[in-house]
């Protein structure tokens, strides 16, 4: 199964992904999670990402593009892939595609993880992970075990500023995407707004109908 995950920041793409892995054996690849990967190790990469990052801003196309690109070339993405937060400009859909008809493969679904933007703010600024595990809680919606909750993290980005300025280039640069992927039939919707579990329960309803 070749399958994109698309969605507002804070929508569940990354905490559904997780959850989706028992069930579709392939790599879950998330693009900001490469990005954070390499700003911490200090990469020439990542410390041009990380001033894009904390802004709120997207990394330059030609950036993300080659990371992408590379990894869905790699031996274990062969039977299929999990794409997290990738494309989310136009010429980043444009680039996969070609790269996959290259390869002589296509992409079977591209799920829409749908939030209102009223609810975004509130589930981005309480987000906090454990820096072990990767494990995504919320203050309020989810929060930490009591031995974990000096340990949690939050993101750089997780502010309500950066919060803002990334929703605003998700309505301007990401959504424009989902028309391009409309037309090849291959959108699902799913309704975000709710538990993790009922809408884990959702996706893949909507999968198993595919
Ligand atoms: P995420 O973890 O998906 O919310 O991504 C965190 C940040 O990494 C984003 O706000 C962008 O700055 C950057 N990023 C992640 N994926 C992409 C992408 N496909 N294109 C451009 N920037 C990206």
């Amino acid at each position: 199964m070749r399958m994109i995950l698309v969605g507002p920041p804070g929508a569940g793409k990354g905490t559904q992904a997780a959850r989706l892995l028992s069930t579709y054996e392939i790599p879950h690849i998330s693009t900001g999670d490469m990005l954070r990967a390499a700003k911490k190790a200090g990469t020439e990469m990542g410390k041009k990402a990380a001033a894009f990052m904390d802004a709120g801003n997207l990394v330059p196309d030609e950036v993300v593009i080659g990371l992408v690109i590379d990894r869905i070339a790699e031996a274990d993405c062969e039977e299929g892939f999990m794409l997290d937060g990738f494309p989310r400009t136009r010429p980043q859909a444009e680039a996969l595609d070609t790269a996959l008809t290259a390869a002589g493969v296509s992409l079977d679904v591209v799920l829409l993880i749908e939030v209102p933007d009223e609810l975004i703010v509130e589930r981005i600024t309480g987000r906090r992970s454990d820096p072990a595990t990767g494990t995504i809680y919320h203050l309020k919606f989810n929060p930490p075990p009591a031995a974990l909750a000096s340990k949690v993290v939050q993101r750089a980005d997780d502010t309500e500023k950066a919060c803002v300025a990334r929703l605003k280039k998700y309505h301007s640069e990401t959504a424009p995407i989902v028309p391009f992927y409309e037309s090849k039939g291959l959108v699902r919707r799913v309704n975000g707004n709710a538990a993790p579990d009922v809408v884990t329960d959702r996706i893949k309803d909507v999968l198993s109908r595919n």
